[in-house]
């Protein structure tokens, strides 16, 4: 039976056989992360694909997140290495049910977290990452929001922009919903000394509670900067490891043991190495329709994003 180690070996020379760059969302698993390229959010992985000279690239992550690097990276094939790996968030709507919302809000626009699948993308106004989000929703030209899919992410935003009207559907990450008022203040109990740092895809009863609210990328970063030394992640669980393994001086708690993403956890180290090996995983591909339109929207976010 082969080791960790001697996997990790196999992909590594695999990947330079392949001319295959590996892109890793950092709520992957450790192993994972010791064999990037990259790690990253799924926004920041996809412009950092644009750059690579690779002509392959491998996501390792959640469906919604290889389609964009393929929106933004049309030239490159892009895999999926477990094609199971989905987002019940990012797939919660579909096309036709964005089209009857459109019918019913004519004058709204449509403005989607990046978490969404391309189809969706291709009926969006404009896209966001949780960090862009307030920046672009105050850019837009119009005061009415429609915001899917994410209501936790859409009405942190909206308390900050009183100006806009905003709706939502119903709807969200079920993982980071899954964290309640009563789980953070049992950890804040238990751990008094500690700043609570949550996702804005938390319910708001708890970002209320934040000593810091931001992306997965601005959470890693504010805990590595700060001169703090214990830390409540309120995200998925892994960032808890991680940010324990680049920070072996502070101490890092889960507010929930709760928050573990399945979807997130469902590409192994034997998905990626069969996956080079040309045996599974899944070529991206988007017919040029839904290329196009799903790529305005991200070029939509960049103008706002400017402005
Ligand atoms: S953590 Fe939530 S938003 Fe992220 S992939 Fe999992 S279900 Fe989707």
């Amino acid at each position: 039976m082969a080791s960790v180690q001697e996997i990790q070996e196999e992909i590594r020379r695999l990947k330079k056989e392949t001319k295959t760059t590996i892109l890793v969302h950092a709520y992957q698993s450790q192993e994972i992360l010791e064999i990037a390229d990259h790690v990253g959010d799924s926004y920041g992985l996809a412009l950092l694909a644009k750059k690579e000279e690779n002509p392959n690239m491998m996501m390792c992550g959640v469906r919604f997140m290889a389609e964009t690097c393929k929106i933004l990276c049309p030239d490159k094939t892009v895999y999926l290495p477990n094609p199971s790996a989905g987002c019940p968030m990012a797939e919660q709507l579909n096309r036709y049910s964005l089209i009857k919302l459109k019918e019913e809000y004519p004058e709204y626009t449509i403005v989607a977290y990046i978490n969404t699948s391309a189809e969706l993308k291709t009926e969006t106004d404009v896209c966001v990452t949780s960090s862009c989000a307030y920046t672009v929703c105050k850019n837009i030209e119009n005061d009415k929001i429609l915001f899917i899919p994410d209501p936790n992410l859409g009405s942190y935003i909206a308390k900050k922009l009183p100006e806009k009207q905003f709706k939502f559907v119903q709807g969200g990450c079920p993982h980071h919903v899954a964290i309640t008022k009563e789980d953070v203040l049992k950890a804040k109990q238990a751990h008094p000394k500690a700043l609570l740092l949550v996702h804005p895809e938390c319910q708001r009863e708890v970002v209320e509670l934040a000593d810091f609210v931001g992306s997965t990328t601005e959470i890693m970063k504010f805990a590595k900067e700060s001169t703090h030394q214990e830390f409540l992640i309120g995200t998925e669980n892994s960032i808890v490891e991680h940010l324990q393994f680049d920070c072996m001086n502070k101490i890092f708690y889960p507010v929930s043991t709760n928050l573990v993403c399945p979807d997130m956890k469902a590409t192994t180290l034997m998905d990626i190495y069969l996956c080079l090996k040309g045996i599974s995983g899944e070529k991206i591909e988007l017919d040029p329709f839904t290329l196009n339109r799903a790529k305005s929207c991200l070029d939509e976010m960049i103008r706002l994003q400017e402005k």
